[in-house]
């Protein structure tokens, strides 16, 4: 029985996840759950799963978490100490990390130092910290599995290794991974009205259902400028030997391109339920509750190459996957900002871009020395993103 922290669990990855226990009583069990303030939703799954530990962000909701669950067995904590708590739990063994964005860095540190094995969907944790975790990781024996759809098909697409350790013979016979990328819902929209976008038409994904960040970011394709630096570091790759290629379909997952000419790929139904699946059973193989892929379906898998100018963060983001240091941590931050702007229609879709680019050149990298220089990065670049987006618009 492996004994479950779900962070983020009332959000699509959390929510996927809890699906997939479900199907597994015998195998999976809840230790703690938590979620940033939709307590109605993390009531009724406390009341389900009966986890020993729920976290919401303040006091507050705390208080009013434990009116809505009653008397059950589940301890109610809050904030940033709250969330390392449900990591803490001596009974847990596994941690899906499915916080959106930095505020995930943190407690997914925790349970790198605490050797857990850890279901790796917050991108932006390890975006942030790199060669940090990837060192813990590797020093305390903890298990990174990647649950981001296209970091999971590599993973599958692989000799089966655990993430951290030697992989020189791995690296002589890869020639290059190849990340799919579906071109989001404006791969083919007039870029003369790309200002017009709306935050309801960037939140509309073609083939996947997430959250409001990362649908926002498959918009602009900063989710694939994420997606290679996080690629870079899981699989110990400069970013010249990570490829994007357009694939409408989300039918292909992402491929591993050897040097014998094989290419090796992992498809599925656009699902995330695989990945967090393979996550949680590996090295076994479970069932998810996915649909079979129809082959007869299956006719028109295309395939093509990027056009800059139409995504110009996923260039900045290889540009700063170039750089290291802060830069990384630096267009994370600025973009979260930026992001959350463009959803609260403080500025345009194509502003995404500028501020992230004009935050980016304006401000210092450095080199990453321990865990405070990023959170004080990311700290002044929320702060210095939000001035400049209030100076500017
Ligand atoms: P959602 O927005 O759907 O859910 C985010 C979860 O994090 C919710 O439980 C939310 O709580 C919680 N949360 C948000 N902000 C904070 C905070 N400041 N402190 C503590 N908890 C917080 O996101 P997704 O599930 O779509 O994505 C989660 C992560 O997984 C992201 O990093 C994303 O990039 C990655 N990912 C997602 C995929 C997907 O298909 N959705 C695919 C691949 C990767 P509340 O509900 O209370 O707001």
């Amino acid at each position: 029985m492996r004994h479950l922290c779900i962070l983020g669990s009332t959000g699509s990855i959390g929510e996927n996840t809890l699906d997939v226990v479900r199907q597994h009583p015998d195998q999976f069990c809840i230790a703690s759950l938590s979620a940033n303030t939709q307590i109605e939703k993390l009531a009724v799954q406390c009341i389900e799963f009966k986890p020993s530990i729920a976290v919401v962000s303040t006091l507050d909701l705390a208080n009013q978490l434990r009116n809505l669950i009653g008397s059950t067995k589940t301890t109610v904590l809050h904030g940033p100490d709250g969330l390392l708590e449900a990591v803490r739990l001596s009974q847990v063994d596994t941690v899906m990390a499915a916080i959106v964005g930095a505020a995930g860095l943190l407690p997914t540190l925790e349970a790198a130092k605490l050797g857990k094995r850890i279901l790796l969907a917050n991108k932006e944790a390890l975006v942030m910290s790199g060669e940090l975790m990837i060192n813990l990781v590797r020093k305390t024996g903890a298990e990174l599995l990647p649950i981001d759809s296209e970091h999971n098909a590599i993973f599958q697409c692989l000799p089966q290794k655990e993430i951290g350790q030697d992989s020189t013979q791995q690296h002589l016979a890869v020639k290059e991974l190849l990340l799919t990328a579906s071109g989001g819902p404006f791969l083919h929209r007039d870029l003369s009205s790309f200002q017009d976008i709306s935050p309801a038409e960037a939140c509309k994904h073609p083939n996947w259902a997430m959250g409001r960040k990362i649908s926002v970011d498959s918009a602009t394709m900063m989710n694939k400028g994420l997606e290679l630096i996080e690629a870079m570091w899981l699989f110990d790759t400069p970013p010249e030997k990570i490829r994007v290629v357009i694939h409408p379909q989300s039918i292909i997952h992402s491929m591993v391109r050897y040097i014998d000419g094989s290419i090796i790929a992992q498809m599925g139904a656009p699902d995330m339920r695989t990945p967090i699946a393979y996550g949680l059973g590996w090295p076994n193989r479970i069932s998810s509750g996915v649909r079979e892929l129809d082959f007869e379906m299956l006719s028109n898998l295309t395939f093509h190459a990027l056009d800059d100018q139409r995504f110009p963060l996923l260039k900045l983001a290889r540009f700063v996957a170039g750089q290291g240091g802060t830069a990384p941590t630096i267009m994370n931050a600025a973009n979260e900002i930026a992001v959350a702007a463009f959803l609260n229609l403080q500025i345009k879709f194509t502003q995404i871009n500028e501020v992230v680019d004009s935050v980016l050149n304006t401000l210092e990298i450095s080199n990453v020395e321990n865990l405070e220089t990023i959170l004080e990065a990311d700290k002044m670049v929320r702060d210095f993103t939000s001035n400049y987006i209030q100076r500017t618009y």
